[in-house]
């Protein structure tokens, strides 16, 4: 397949939601038409926060496997592989640990808000390092293309200088890889945080039945300022707006005009937020069934994609040893 290669992945520590439908799992049913598309299911960088929850990853690792066929991954063309299935990335990650400083790390602007957001607790030596695992995990594949969003920029700016050096170092065996930036927005919570996430409690999972769907519309906060229907309305500050905007192809003006001038009320306006976003959920729906009855279908397409992601681990790092000079036994026969 003479095609770049995209890699994209998930950190295994919770089922998929609409936020990560909207921030990547669109644009990854997409880029699997137009590039060779590896999408890993990061369980290692989930043990770098739930290294007590060894469980809660096995179980979300089908999970999130099930939310990728619903929205639309082909299997057959995209390759899905588990990260701790690939020993290389481990090794190149040790490699790589050796000439990255730990100032780098500590002083990687997506290093430090990330250990904000966590509350500011001892750093782990796993989590200061998972940008080096990371280096391991896109330059394994030789992946050239790297969706990201503006905040994980320096992740991919510490990567192409792990690739600059080791170039340098020993011999050019790595690919430079770039990020491409997507122009969507974040998908705000229903209780109207900036974000949507699970652990807040705001979030749409991609697998919501159709009641649960309505019950966290129910629940969603509008404009506070709009005590009565005939009370004219700000749909900018408004999270079901956004939804609106985010899943409805028509009308999205009108009901932002209708909200302005106070003739529809918030029931009806979450009424039709609830009918747009279940076109997007319901054919999910199906295809997650059709897959959820067949589980050993899923386990195949794991271990098919996780084994063609080996062999091309194994390839890099026959190339990586050598350019290191250790390949000690190379070309000797047992
Ligand atoms: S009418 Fe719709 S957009 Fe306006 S405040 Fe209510 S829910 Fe939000």
């Amino acid at each position: 397949m003479n095609q770049e290669r995209v890699l994209t992945a998930d950190r295994v520590t919770g089922k998929l939601h609409l936020g990560h439908y909207v921030g990547t799992l669109k644009n990854r049913t997409q880029l699997q038409y137009k590039y060779d598309t590896f999408i890993m299911l990061a369980d290692v960088q989930a043990l770098t926060t739930h290294f007590h929850q060894p469980g809660l990853i096995r179980t979300h690792l089908r999970e999130i496997a099930l939310d990728y066929l619903a929205a639309g991954i082909d299997p057959e063309r995209a390759t899905i592989f588990v990260q701790s299935m690939i020993p290389e990335i481990a090794e190149l990650t040790q490699f790589y640990s050796m000439f990255v400083t730990v100032n780098s790390l500590r002083h990687n602007p997506t290093i430090k808000s990330e250990a904000q957001s966590g509350g500011g607790e001892e750093m782990y030596y796993g989590f200061l390092g998972y940008p080096v695992s990371q280096a391991a995990d896109i330059t394994f594949c030789k992946a050239t293309i790297i969706p990201v969003g503006e905040d994980q920029l320096p992740l991919i700016e510490l990567t192409r200088k792990v690739v600059r050096r080791f170039n340098e170092l020993y011999r050019p065996v790595l690919t430079l890889p770039r990020a491409l930036v997507g122009d969507t927005p974040r998908l705000v919570g229903t209780d109207g945080s900036a974000k949507m996430s699970k652990s807040l409690g705001n979030a749409i999972l991609l697998d919501s039945s159709r009641e649960e769907l309505e019950l966290k519309m129910r629940k969603a906060v509008t404009d506070p300022s709009r005590v009565r229907k005939g009370d004219p309305g700000h749909p900018d500050i408004c999270p079901v707006y956004a939804y609106h905007c985010c899943f409805r192809e028509e009308g999205v003006e009108e009901i932002g005009e209708e909200c302005r001038k106070g003739v529809i009320g918030c029931a009806e306006c979450k009424r039709r937020a609830v009918e747009a976003i279940a076109q997007l959920l319901e054919p999910m729906a199906e295809r997650r069934a059709h897959y959820a009855a067949r589980p050993k279908e899923v386990d195949d397409l794991l271990m098919s994609g996780t084994s063609r992601a080996r062999e091309i681990a194994r390839e890099t790092m026959l190339e990586v040893r050598e350019a290191m000079g250790l390949d000690y036994f190379a070309g000797s026969t047992q």
